[in-house]
């Protein structure tokens, strides 16, 4: 395939090769990959992403250099890769039942960050969230672990979409509170933002500070 094969160009003039991943990408930069790869999935433009054989055989004899580690739920509808619009290499995603950070978590989050130099770590709610539906009715049962969590950290909160934002910053302040990741966000600009995906329009609002 040609260069100018490969080179998609966007309605947000974006091309493809400007999603390759690459080693130490600035925490802002990350971020404004992660808006413009939203844009183009809300406008469902025409973007082409390397799932190429080639690819997979330079993440294999290379390694991964992901830009951004994305904390979201296990709920089919939330896929970041397409959320996003990257390709292979691209994102560290974990993925859990309600977006909870717990010591497994953490401690993937820790890996992505100190060994892969991910400098973007993005906790991505979502709207209409079973898990935190669960939790402000107060159910319980089998999936106690995970709502037991969430309604700690929700409180007195109950308006679905103010308690997706809630949940999302407690996952961050969990991260946050690590010594490993703090010590990453004080001496090597790591950042730890969130973020909520809107189910019903693909739309993702990324949170202020
Ligand atoms: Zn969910």
């Amino acid at each position: 395939m040609s260069d100018d094969e490969t080179k998609v160009l966007t309605g947000a003039g974006y091309t493809a090769d400007d999603y390759d991943g690459d080693a130490h990408v600035p925490a802002a930069a990350a971020l404004e990959r992660l808006r413009a790869g939203n844009r183009i999935y809300v406008e469902a433009l025409d973007h082409e992403r390397d799932l190429s054989p080639e690819r997979i055989a330079d993440l294999f004899e290379n390694g991964q250099r992901p830009f951004a580690c994305v904390i979201t739920c296990a709920d089919s509808r939330v896929v970041p890769e397409h959320i996003f619009m990257t390709g292979l290499g691209e994102l560290f995603v974990i993925r859990v039942a309600g977006n909870i950070v717990g010591p497994i978590e953490l401690a993937s989050a820790i890996y992505a960050c100190e060994h892969l130099h991910t400098r973007l770590v993005l906790v991505l709610g979502h709207t209409h969230c079973g898990a935190i539906k669960a939790a402000l009715d107060g159910e319980a049962g089998p999936v106690a672990a995970i709502t037991g969590r969430i309604a700690e950290a929700l409180g007195e909160v109950r308006d679905p979409y103010e308690a997706s934002v809630v949940n999302a910053r407690a996952a961050a302040a969990a991260l946050a509170e690590s010594p490993e990741l703090a010590r990453l966000m004080a001496e090597h600009d790591l950042d730890i933002r969130c973020a909520v995906y809107h189910t019903h329009c693909g739309v993702v609002d990324f949170l202020g500070e």
